[in-house]
């Protein structure tokens, strides 16, 4: 098999959570073009269905589901795995990407927030690891990959909520690497840096934290939002095998610092 041929996905079935918007959106649309099948979540199901729609047209042939989930839930994220077997016929690949931040110092910040970026990043994460679990062993394969960010594994203030819940991403995505190994799962996590996305917003107006940001990107800029599907692909695929428990930066240099 060619190198190229390992990137494709054909036949292979993805799971993206917060697949509707951002980042999830653009590795929802980039395993799609790859030969997956894919199924998508949003809390909503008109933009679970909506963001669908317009993958599926946009790829000639993909099949393309959205569903209603919260991931903080357990039982919404075990029934979001559950359709995507029923409907798509298998589940290979989970995308752990829906995510949420609070920024602000520690006390300015509400216990409820913190409790709530938790909820999400982590418990978010854990849920639909510990949901897609039993299909994945018993099929002796899978590739998960969560999202962390660069704020995994460095800090910067007014964070607190964020960067623990990422550090604590991280730190799952080895445990599970070392305890899913022997059944052919791989477990990775992503992390990138600053994209232009809805999280991001009020980063991005503010032209004196922009300004502060570049400044600390040796490439000198943001991401562009399509410059995350290749890694996606890279570690949803075959071309990725021998590639677990790792942390890969996609942030301009940032972490090199
Ligand atoms: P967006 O705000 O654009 O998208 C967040 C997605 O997560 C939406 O699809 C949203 O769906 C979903 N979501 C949020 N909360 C929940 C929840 N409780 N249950 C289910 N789904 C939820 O963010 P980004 O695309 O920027 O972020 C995607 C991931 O990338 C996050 O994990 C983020 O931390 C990470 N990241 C982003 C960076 C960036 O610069 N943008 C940098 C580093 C990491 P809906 O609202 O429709 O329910």
């Amino acid at each position: 098999m060619s190198v190229l041929e390992k990137f494709r996905l054909d036949g292979r079935v993805a799971l993206v959570t917060g697949g509707n918007r951002g980042l999830g959106r653009q590795m929802a649309q980039a395993l799609a073009e790859a030969g997956a099948a894919v199924a998508l979540t949003s809390r909503d199901q008109e933009r679970a269905d909506q963001a669908a729609r317009e993958i599926a047209e946009s790829v000639a042939g993909a099949t393309v589901a959205g569903y209603a989930c919260e991931v903080s839930n357990y039982d919404q994220s075990a029934q979001a795995v559950e359709r995507t077997i029923a409907d798509l016929g298998g589940l290979h690949i989970v995308v752990n990407n829906a995510g949420i931040n609070i920024r602000g110092p520690i006390d300015e910040l509400a216990p409820e927030e913190f409790q709530q970026v938790i909820d999400t990043n982590v418990t978010g994460v854990w849920n639909m690891c510990r949901a897609a679990a039993a299909h994945l062993k018993a099929q002796r394969y899978g590739r998960v990959i969560n999202v962390g960010s660069t704020l995994s594994i460095i800090a910067l203030p007014e964070r607190t909520p964020y960067a623990s819940s990422k550090g604590a991403v991280l730190q799952m995505t080895r445990v599970l690497a070392l305890e899913w190994a022997q059944y052919g799962i791989t477990v990775n996590a992503m992390l990138p840096g600053p994209f232009s996305t809805e999280m991001n917003l009020a980063l991005e107006q503010d032209p004196e934290k922009y300004r502060e940001f570049i400044a600390r990107i040796p490439l000198g800029r943001w991401g562009d939002l399509d410059e995350i599907g290749g890694l996606a692909v890279f570690l949803a695929s075959d071309a990725s095998s021998f590639v677990t428990g790792a942390g890969m930066t996609v942030d301009g240099g940032w972490t090199a610092h």
